[in-house]
């Protein structure tokens, strides 16, 4: 028998992010159907305040994939100059709209308009996106309530490519409200012990180094290679960063996915890794935010067209 002696490691697995969406998508796909047949459609209003490019391509791909499953989605648009009062009006025509069990609103708002007081606005039951303080207190107590569709998605990502994740120590990077902070309280839900690492850590990568999870959203590109990592470590990478080249643009990750692959197990690429997941779980949450209107009593109105 020939032992191979220093004999390079094997590269991590990619984590196929669109793949994985796909079948939470047939699930959704599955679910809208049955309901069909009860005469309910369940239906995601999209509101986009000015035109932002990017946010463009975000909503076009949320009303897109929204139609894909059966989802009836609505869509609103008001001008960049429209007034925070005009935006809570159509927030609250919105919630009082029995037809509508989902409603998002596309971030960023532009500048004059004040973020948290329209997120509150929203009907908590309706709030897709789970920012709502009542979801955000739901979440941290382990209600059933709609949680943030990012951190959502990577828990069903590391699920799928490691089963039970109980006892394993997971190490988020980044600690916003969209991301960081639900994503550590799904991991310590999932029985995970859970650090969270941020801009004022002091040897963010010693810190690092002790996970058998990296979950990283932080927002620099390239920041975590493979001197942040146990060998064998499982990799997700929320980041999209946009880098502009002579050769054009092209987004990467926070994660140096070239040198991070070969210590990590399995990593996420960017793009086709978290991305994906984010819509597929917006669709998700409006499902389950009809389960839970249901629940309470709200009555579901057939549309008057679907
Ligand atoms: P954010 O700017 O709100 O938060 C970034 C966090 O990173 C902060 O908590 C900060 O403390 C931490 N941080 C900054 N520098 C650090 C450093 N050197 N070491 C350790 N921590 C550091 O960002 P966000 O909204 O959470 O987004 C993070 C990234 O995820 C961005 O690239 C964003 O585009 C991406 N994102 C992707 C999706 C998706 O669907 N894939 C969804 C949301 C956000």
């Amino acid at each position: 028998m020939t032992i191979l002696l220093n004999a390079t490691p094997a590269p991590a697995r990619d984590i196929d992010g669109k793949a994985i969406s796909a079948l939470v998508l047939d699930e959704v796909r599955e679910e809208v159907e049955v309901l069909s047949r009860q005469q309910i459609f369940p239906a995601l209003a999209v509101l986009l305040v000015g035109a932002d490019p990017a946010s463009e391509v975000y909503v076009r791909n949320k009303l897109l994939r929204a139609r894909e499953v059966g989802i009836r989605s609505l869509e609103y648009r008001l001008a960049e100059n429209a007034s925070q009062a005009e935006v809570l009006d159509l927030i609250a025509q919105l919630n009082a709209d029995i037809t509508v069990n989902g409603i998002l609103v596309q971030l960023p708002l532009p500048a004059h308009i004040d973020e948290a007081a329209v997120i509150h606005a929203i009907d908590p039951i309706k709030d897709v996106d789970g920012f709502h303080r009542e979801n955000v207190g739901g979440l941290v107590q382990g209600i059933e309530v709609l949680t943030p569709c990012t951190p959502s998605g990577c828990m069903r990502l590391l699920h799928e490519t490691c089963g039970d994740l109980s006892g394993k120590h997971a190490v988020v990077i980044g600690r916003s409200n969209i991301v960081g902070k639900p994503m550590a309280t799904l991991l310590l839900q999932a029985d995970c012990s859970v650090s969270v690492v941020h801009s004022r850590s002091v040897d963010a990568p010693a810190l690092c180094r002790l996970a058998d999870i990296v979950v990283a959203a932080v927002g620099r590109p390239g920041l975590i290679d493979a001197s942040w990592l146990k060998p064998g470590a499982v990799v997700i990478d929320v980041g999209i960063n946009r880098i502009s080249s002579e050769s054009g643009n092209r987004l990467v990750g926070d994660v140096d996915y070239a040198s991070a692959r070969t210590v990590a197990s399995a990593i996420t690429p960017v793009p086709g890794g978290v991305g994906p997941m984010t819509i597929a779980y917006l669709l998700k949450n409006t499902l389950i935010a009809s389960q839970l209107q249901r629940a309470v009593g709200i009555r579901q109105a057939e549309p008057a067209f679907v």
